[in-house]
């Protein structure tokens, strides 16, 4: 009879799964996995940092709409993975970490890398066990795949003993798990939904806010038909974007704080009144609050809801929809006319030409407001895009425009830095027809830019760009965090002039540095041609400092609503 055996056994059910990419470090006792991973189809992409891992895999099942998977090597291997379980976990991203760990056999002997993974996984995933035995790997990634996309997406975490990846099992003993998912997907109470219908049609201010949680079942058309038949205006959140169209013209994101705090009635979908939304703090006292989330116990926090519907979203818009059909005649057209449109239309114009002499600025060093400029000018609509950083993303909010579903990746819900370089891998793997352009402060960009290597040894082409302002928010803490005056400048301030572009060259990559705002388009347009080419590129560009970068971004930002 043939035998297998437990790697072979985890690479087998991730392709079973239909996932056809996995990251990883290889080092053991995970390595076999990764080496068995092309016999079922599945491509293993080597990283250069544990972290990269799980960035990447859950990037890649964010904008693949399926679950990623990292295999992390013992030990430190695994506690590297750490900080992407808490990504994904505040991002409700799916994704599934396998870590090895020392033998069963011989447990607290002090064998190689021995570690207690389990309980360290326990608050940052959605479930974290280990796998007691070889024969029984099927079942627990059924389990692990159900976890971690059932209701509220999320990490889950799987600890394979070296024994248990060695461990030798007959082929036919082996039991494959069938239908461990149900496919009905849970829609919003018929209650619920006619009252939200009564309240839209009732809301002479209505809004609405989009998250990201529509990503995993992108109810594009219906988000649109829902803004267009009751004319009412919308914000994404920061990764919200491109579900519908950035160009809409309902869309408010430069009006962001009139419309939180003018809104009478504010349908919320796929996203969390969480910081981002200032914790509902902006609403009007008697605002109305429509709420729907898959996950009921996220109805509910931070601010009173006038209605909760539990489901999802797609489902919950459609029984919205149709509970609205042949009560929303002219609806639109008294929206477009009336005061409500017109002072979020004003208040938004106004922001958007504030920003204009910033975008155009022919300033050395360069404005980071005209590097994002030209970027949206080189870049075609469909650009995936991943920003980092401080500065970077506070602009990029502002300038960088998204139009397609899940094509907007950044720091996200726990502000994690580093994300940039490692997410672009990830995107770019799973939508390889789509430009994916990562932009990243300095600082942002520091923590992974070895993952250029990756992307350059594995033939993934991508631009990557470092906005180089010379340091953490442009270097001077002082003043910007309130440190105490005369801190030792070089904990914040990097050694000058660094030619960032000089790694990629050393990688094989396509380099360019640009320190005339002149000379951005062209160096931008061939980065991006390198990229058709099969290359991968890095932009380094000389970008302002601190002392102009925070007058005019702060006022920028301020002018924006943000
Ligand atoms: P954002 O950062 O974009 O505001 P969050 O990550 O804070 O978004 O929130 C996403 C929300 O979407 C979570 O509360 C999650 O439970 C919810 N969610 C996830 N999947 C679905 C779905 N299919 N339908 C509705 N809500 C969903």
């Amino acid at each position: 009879m043939a035998q297998t055996d437990g790697s072979a056994l985890i690479a087998k059910s991730i392709a079973k799964e239909g996932i056809t990419t996995l990251f990883g470090l290889a080092g053991g006792p995970i390595v076999e996995i990764m080496g068995y991973a092309p016999h079922y189809g599945v491509r293993p992409i080597g990283v250069r940092h544990e972290q990269a891992a799980t960035f990447s895999a859950a990037a890649y099942g964010y904008v693949k709409n399926e679950v990623g998977v990292a295999v992390l090597a013992a030990g430190p291997g695994v506690t590297n993975g750490l900080t992407g379980a808490h990504v994904a976990f505040d991002n409700c991203l799916p994704l599934i970490i396998i870590g090895g760990s020392g033998p069963q056999t011989g447990r607290y002997s002090g064998t190689f890398q021995e570690t207690d993974n389990v309980p360290m996984f326990r608050g940052l995933t959605k479930m974290s066990v280990q796998v007691d035995s070889a024969a029984r790997v099927p079942e627990y990634m059924a389990m692990a795949f159900r976890k971690a996309k059932s209701g509220r997406p999320g990490p889950v975490y799987l600890d394979l003993p070296s024994d248990v990846l060695q461990g030798v099992v007959e082929e036919d003993d082996v039991k494959w798990p069938s239908n461990y998912y149900t496919d009905s997907v849970p829609a919003g109470s018929p209650e619920s939904i006619k009252r939200a219908a009564e309240l839209l049609l009732s809301a002479e201010r209505p809004a609405m806010i989009v998250g990201k949680g529509v990503r995993w079942s992108e109810p594009t058309e219906e988000l649109k038909g829902l803004i267009e038949t009751l004319g009412m205006p919308y914000i994404p959140s920061p990764m919200g974007r491109g579900f519908i169209p950035d160009d809409h013209p309902l869309n408010m994101s430069a009006a962001r704080s009139v419309l939180m705090t003018g809104a009478d009635v504010i349908l919320v979908v796929g996203a969390r009144i969480n910081w981002m939304f200032d914790f509902g703090r902006r609403f009007s006292p008697d605002a109305k609050i429509i709420h729907i989330d898959i996950e009921p116990e996220e109805i509910g926090s931070n601010i009173g809801v006038e209605v909760g519907i539990v489901g999802d979203a797609k489902a919950s818009l459609k029984q919205l929809l149709a509970e609205l059909e042949g009560k929303t005649d002219g609806l639109a057209d008294r929206a477009e006319e009336g005061p409500w449109l017109a002072s979020l239309r004003e208040k938004s114009d106004s922001n958007g030409k504030a920003i204009q002499p910033l975008l155009n600025s022919d300033s050395t060093p360069i404005a980071t407001f005209r590097l994002l400029n030209e970027v949206s000018k080189v870049f075609p609509r469909e650009t995936i895009y991943s920003v980092d950083g401080q500065m970077t993303l506070a602009t990029g909010r502002q300038v960088l425009q998204s139009y397609t579903p899940a094509s907007r990746l950044n720091s996200g819900s726990n502000g994690c830095m580093g994300v940039g370089v490692p997410f672009a891998v990830g995107a770019k793997l799973a939508r390889p027809d789509a430009p994916v352009v990562s932009v990243n402060g300095d600082c942002a960009f520091g923590f992974n830019a070895m993952e250029m290597e990756t992307a350059v040894r594995h033939g993934i082409p991508i631009v990557f760009i470092v906005n180089n302002n010379g340091g953490i928010v442009g270097g001077n803490l002082e003043s910007r965090m309130g440190l105490p005056e005369g801190y030792d400048e070089r904990v914040a301030t990097y050694a000058p002039d660094i030619r960032y572009d000089k790694i990629i060259e050393a990688f094989g990559g396509h380099a360019e540095s640009v320190s005339d705002p002149d000379d951005l388009r062209p160096a931008l347009e061939r980065a991006y041609q390198a990229t058709l080419e099969g290359k991968t590129a890095c932009v380094n560009v000389f970008s302002e400092h601190m002392e102009t970068m925070i007058s005019r971004s702060t006022r920028a930002s301020a002018l924006m609503g943000y």
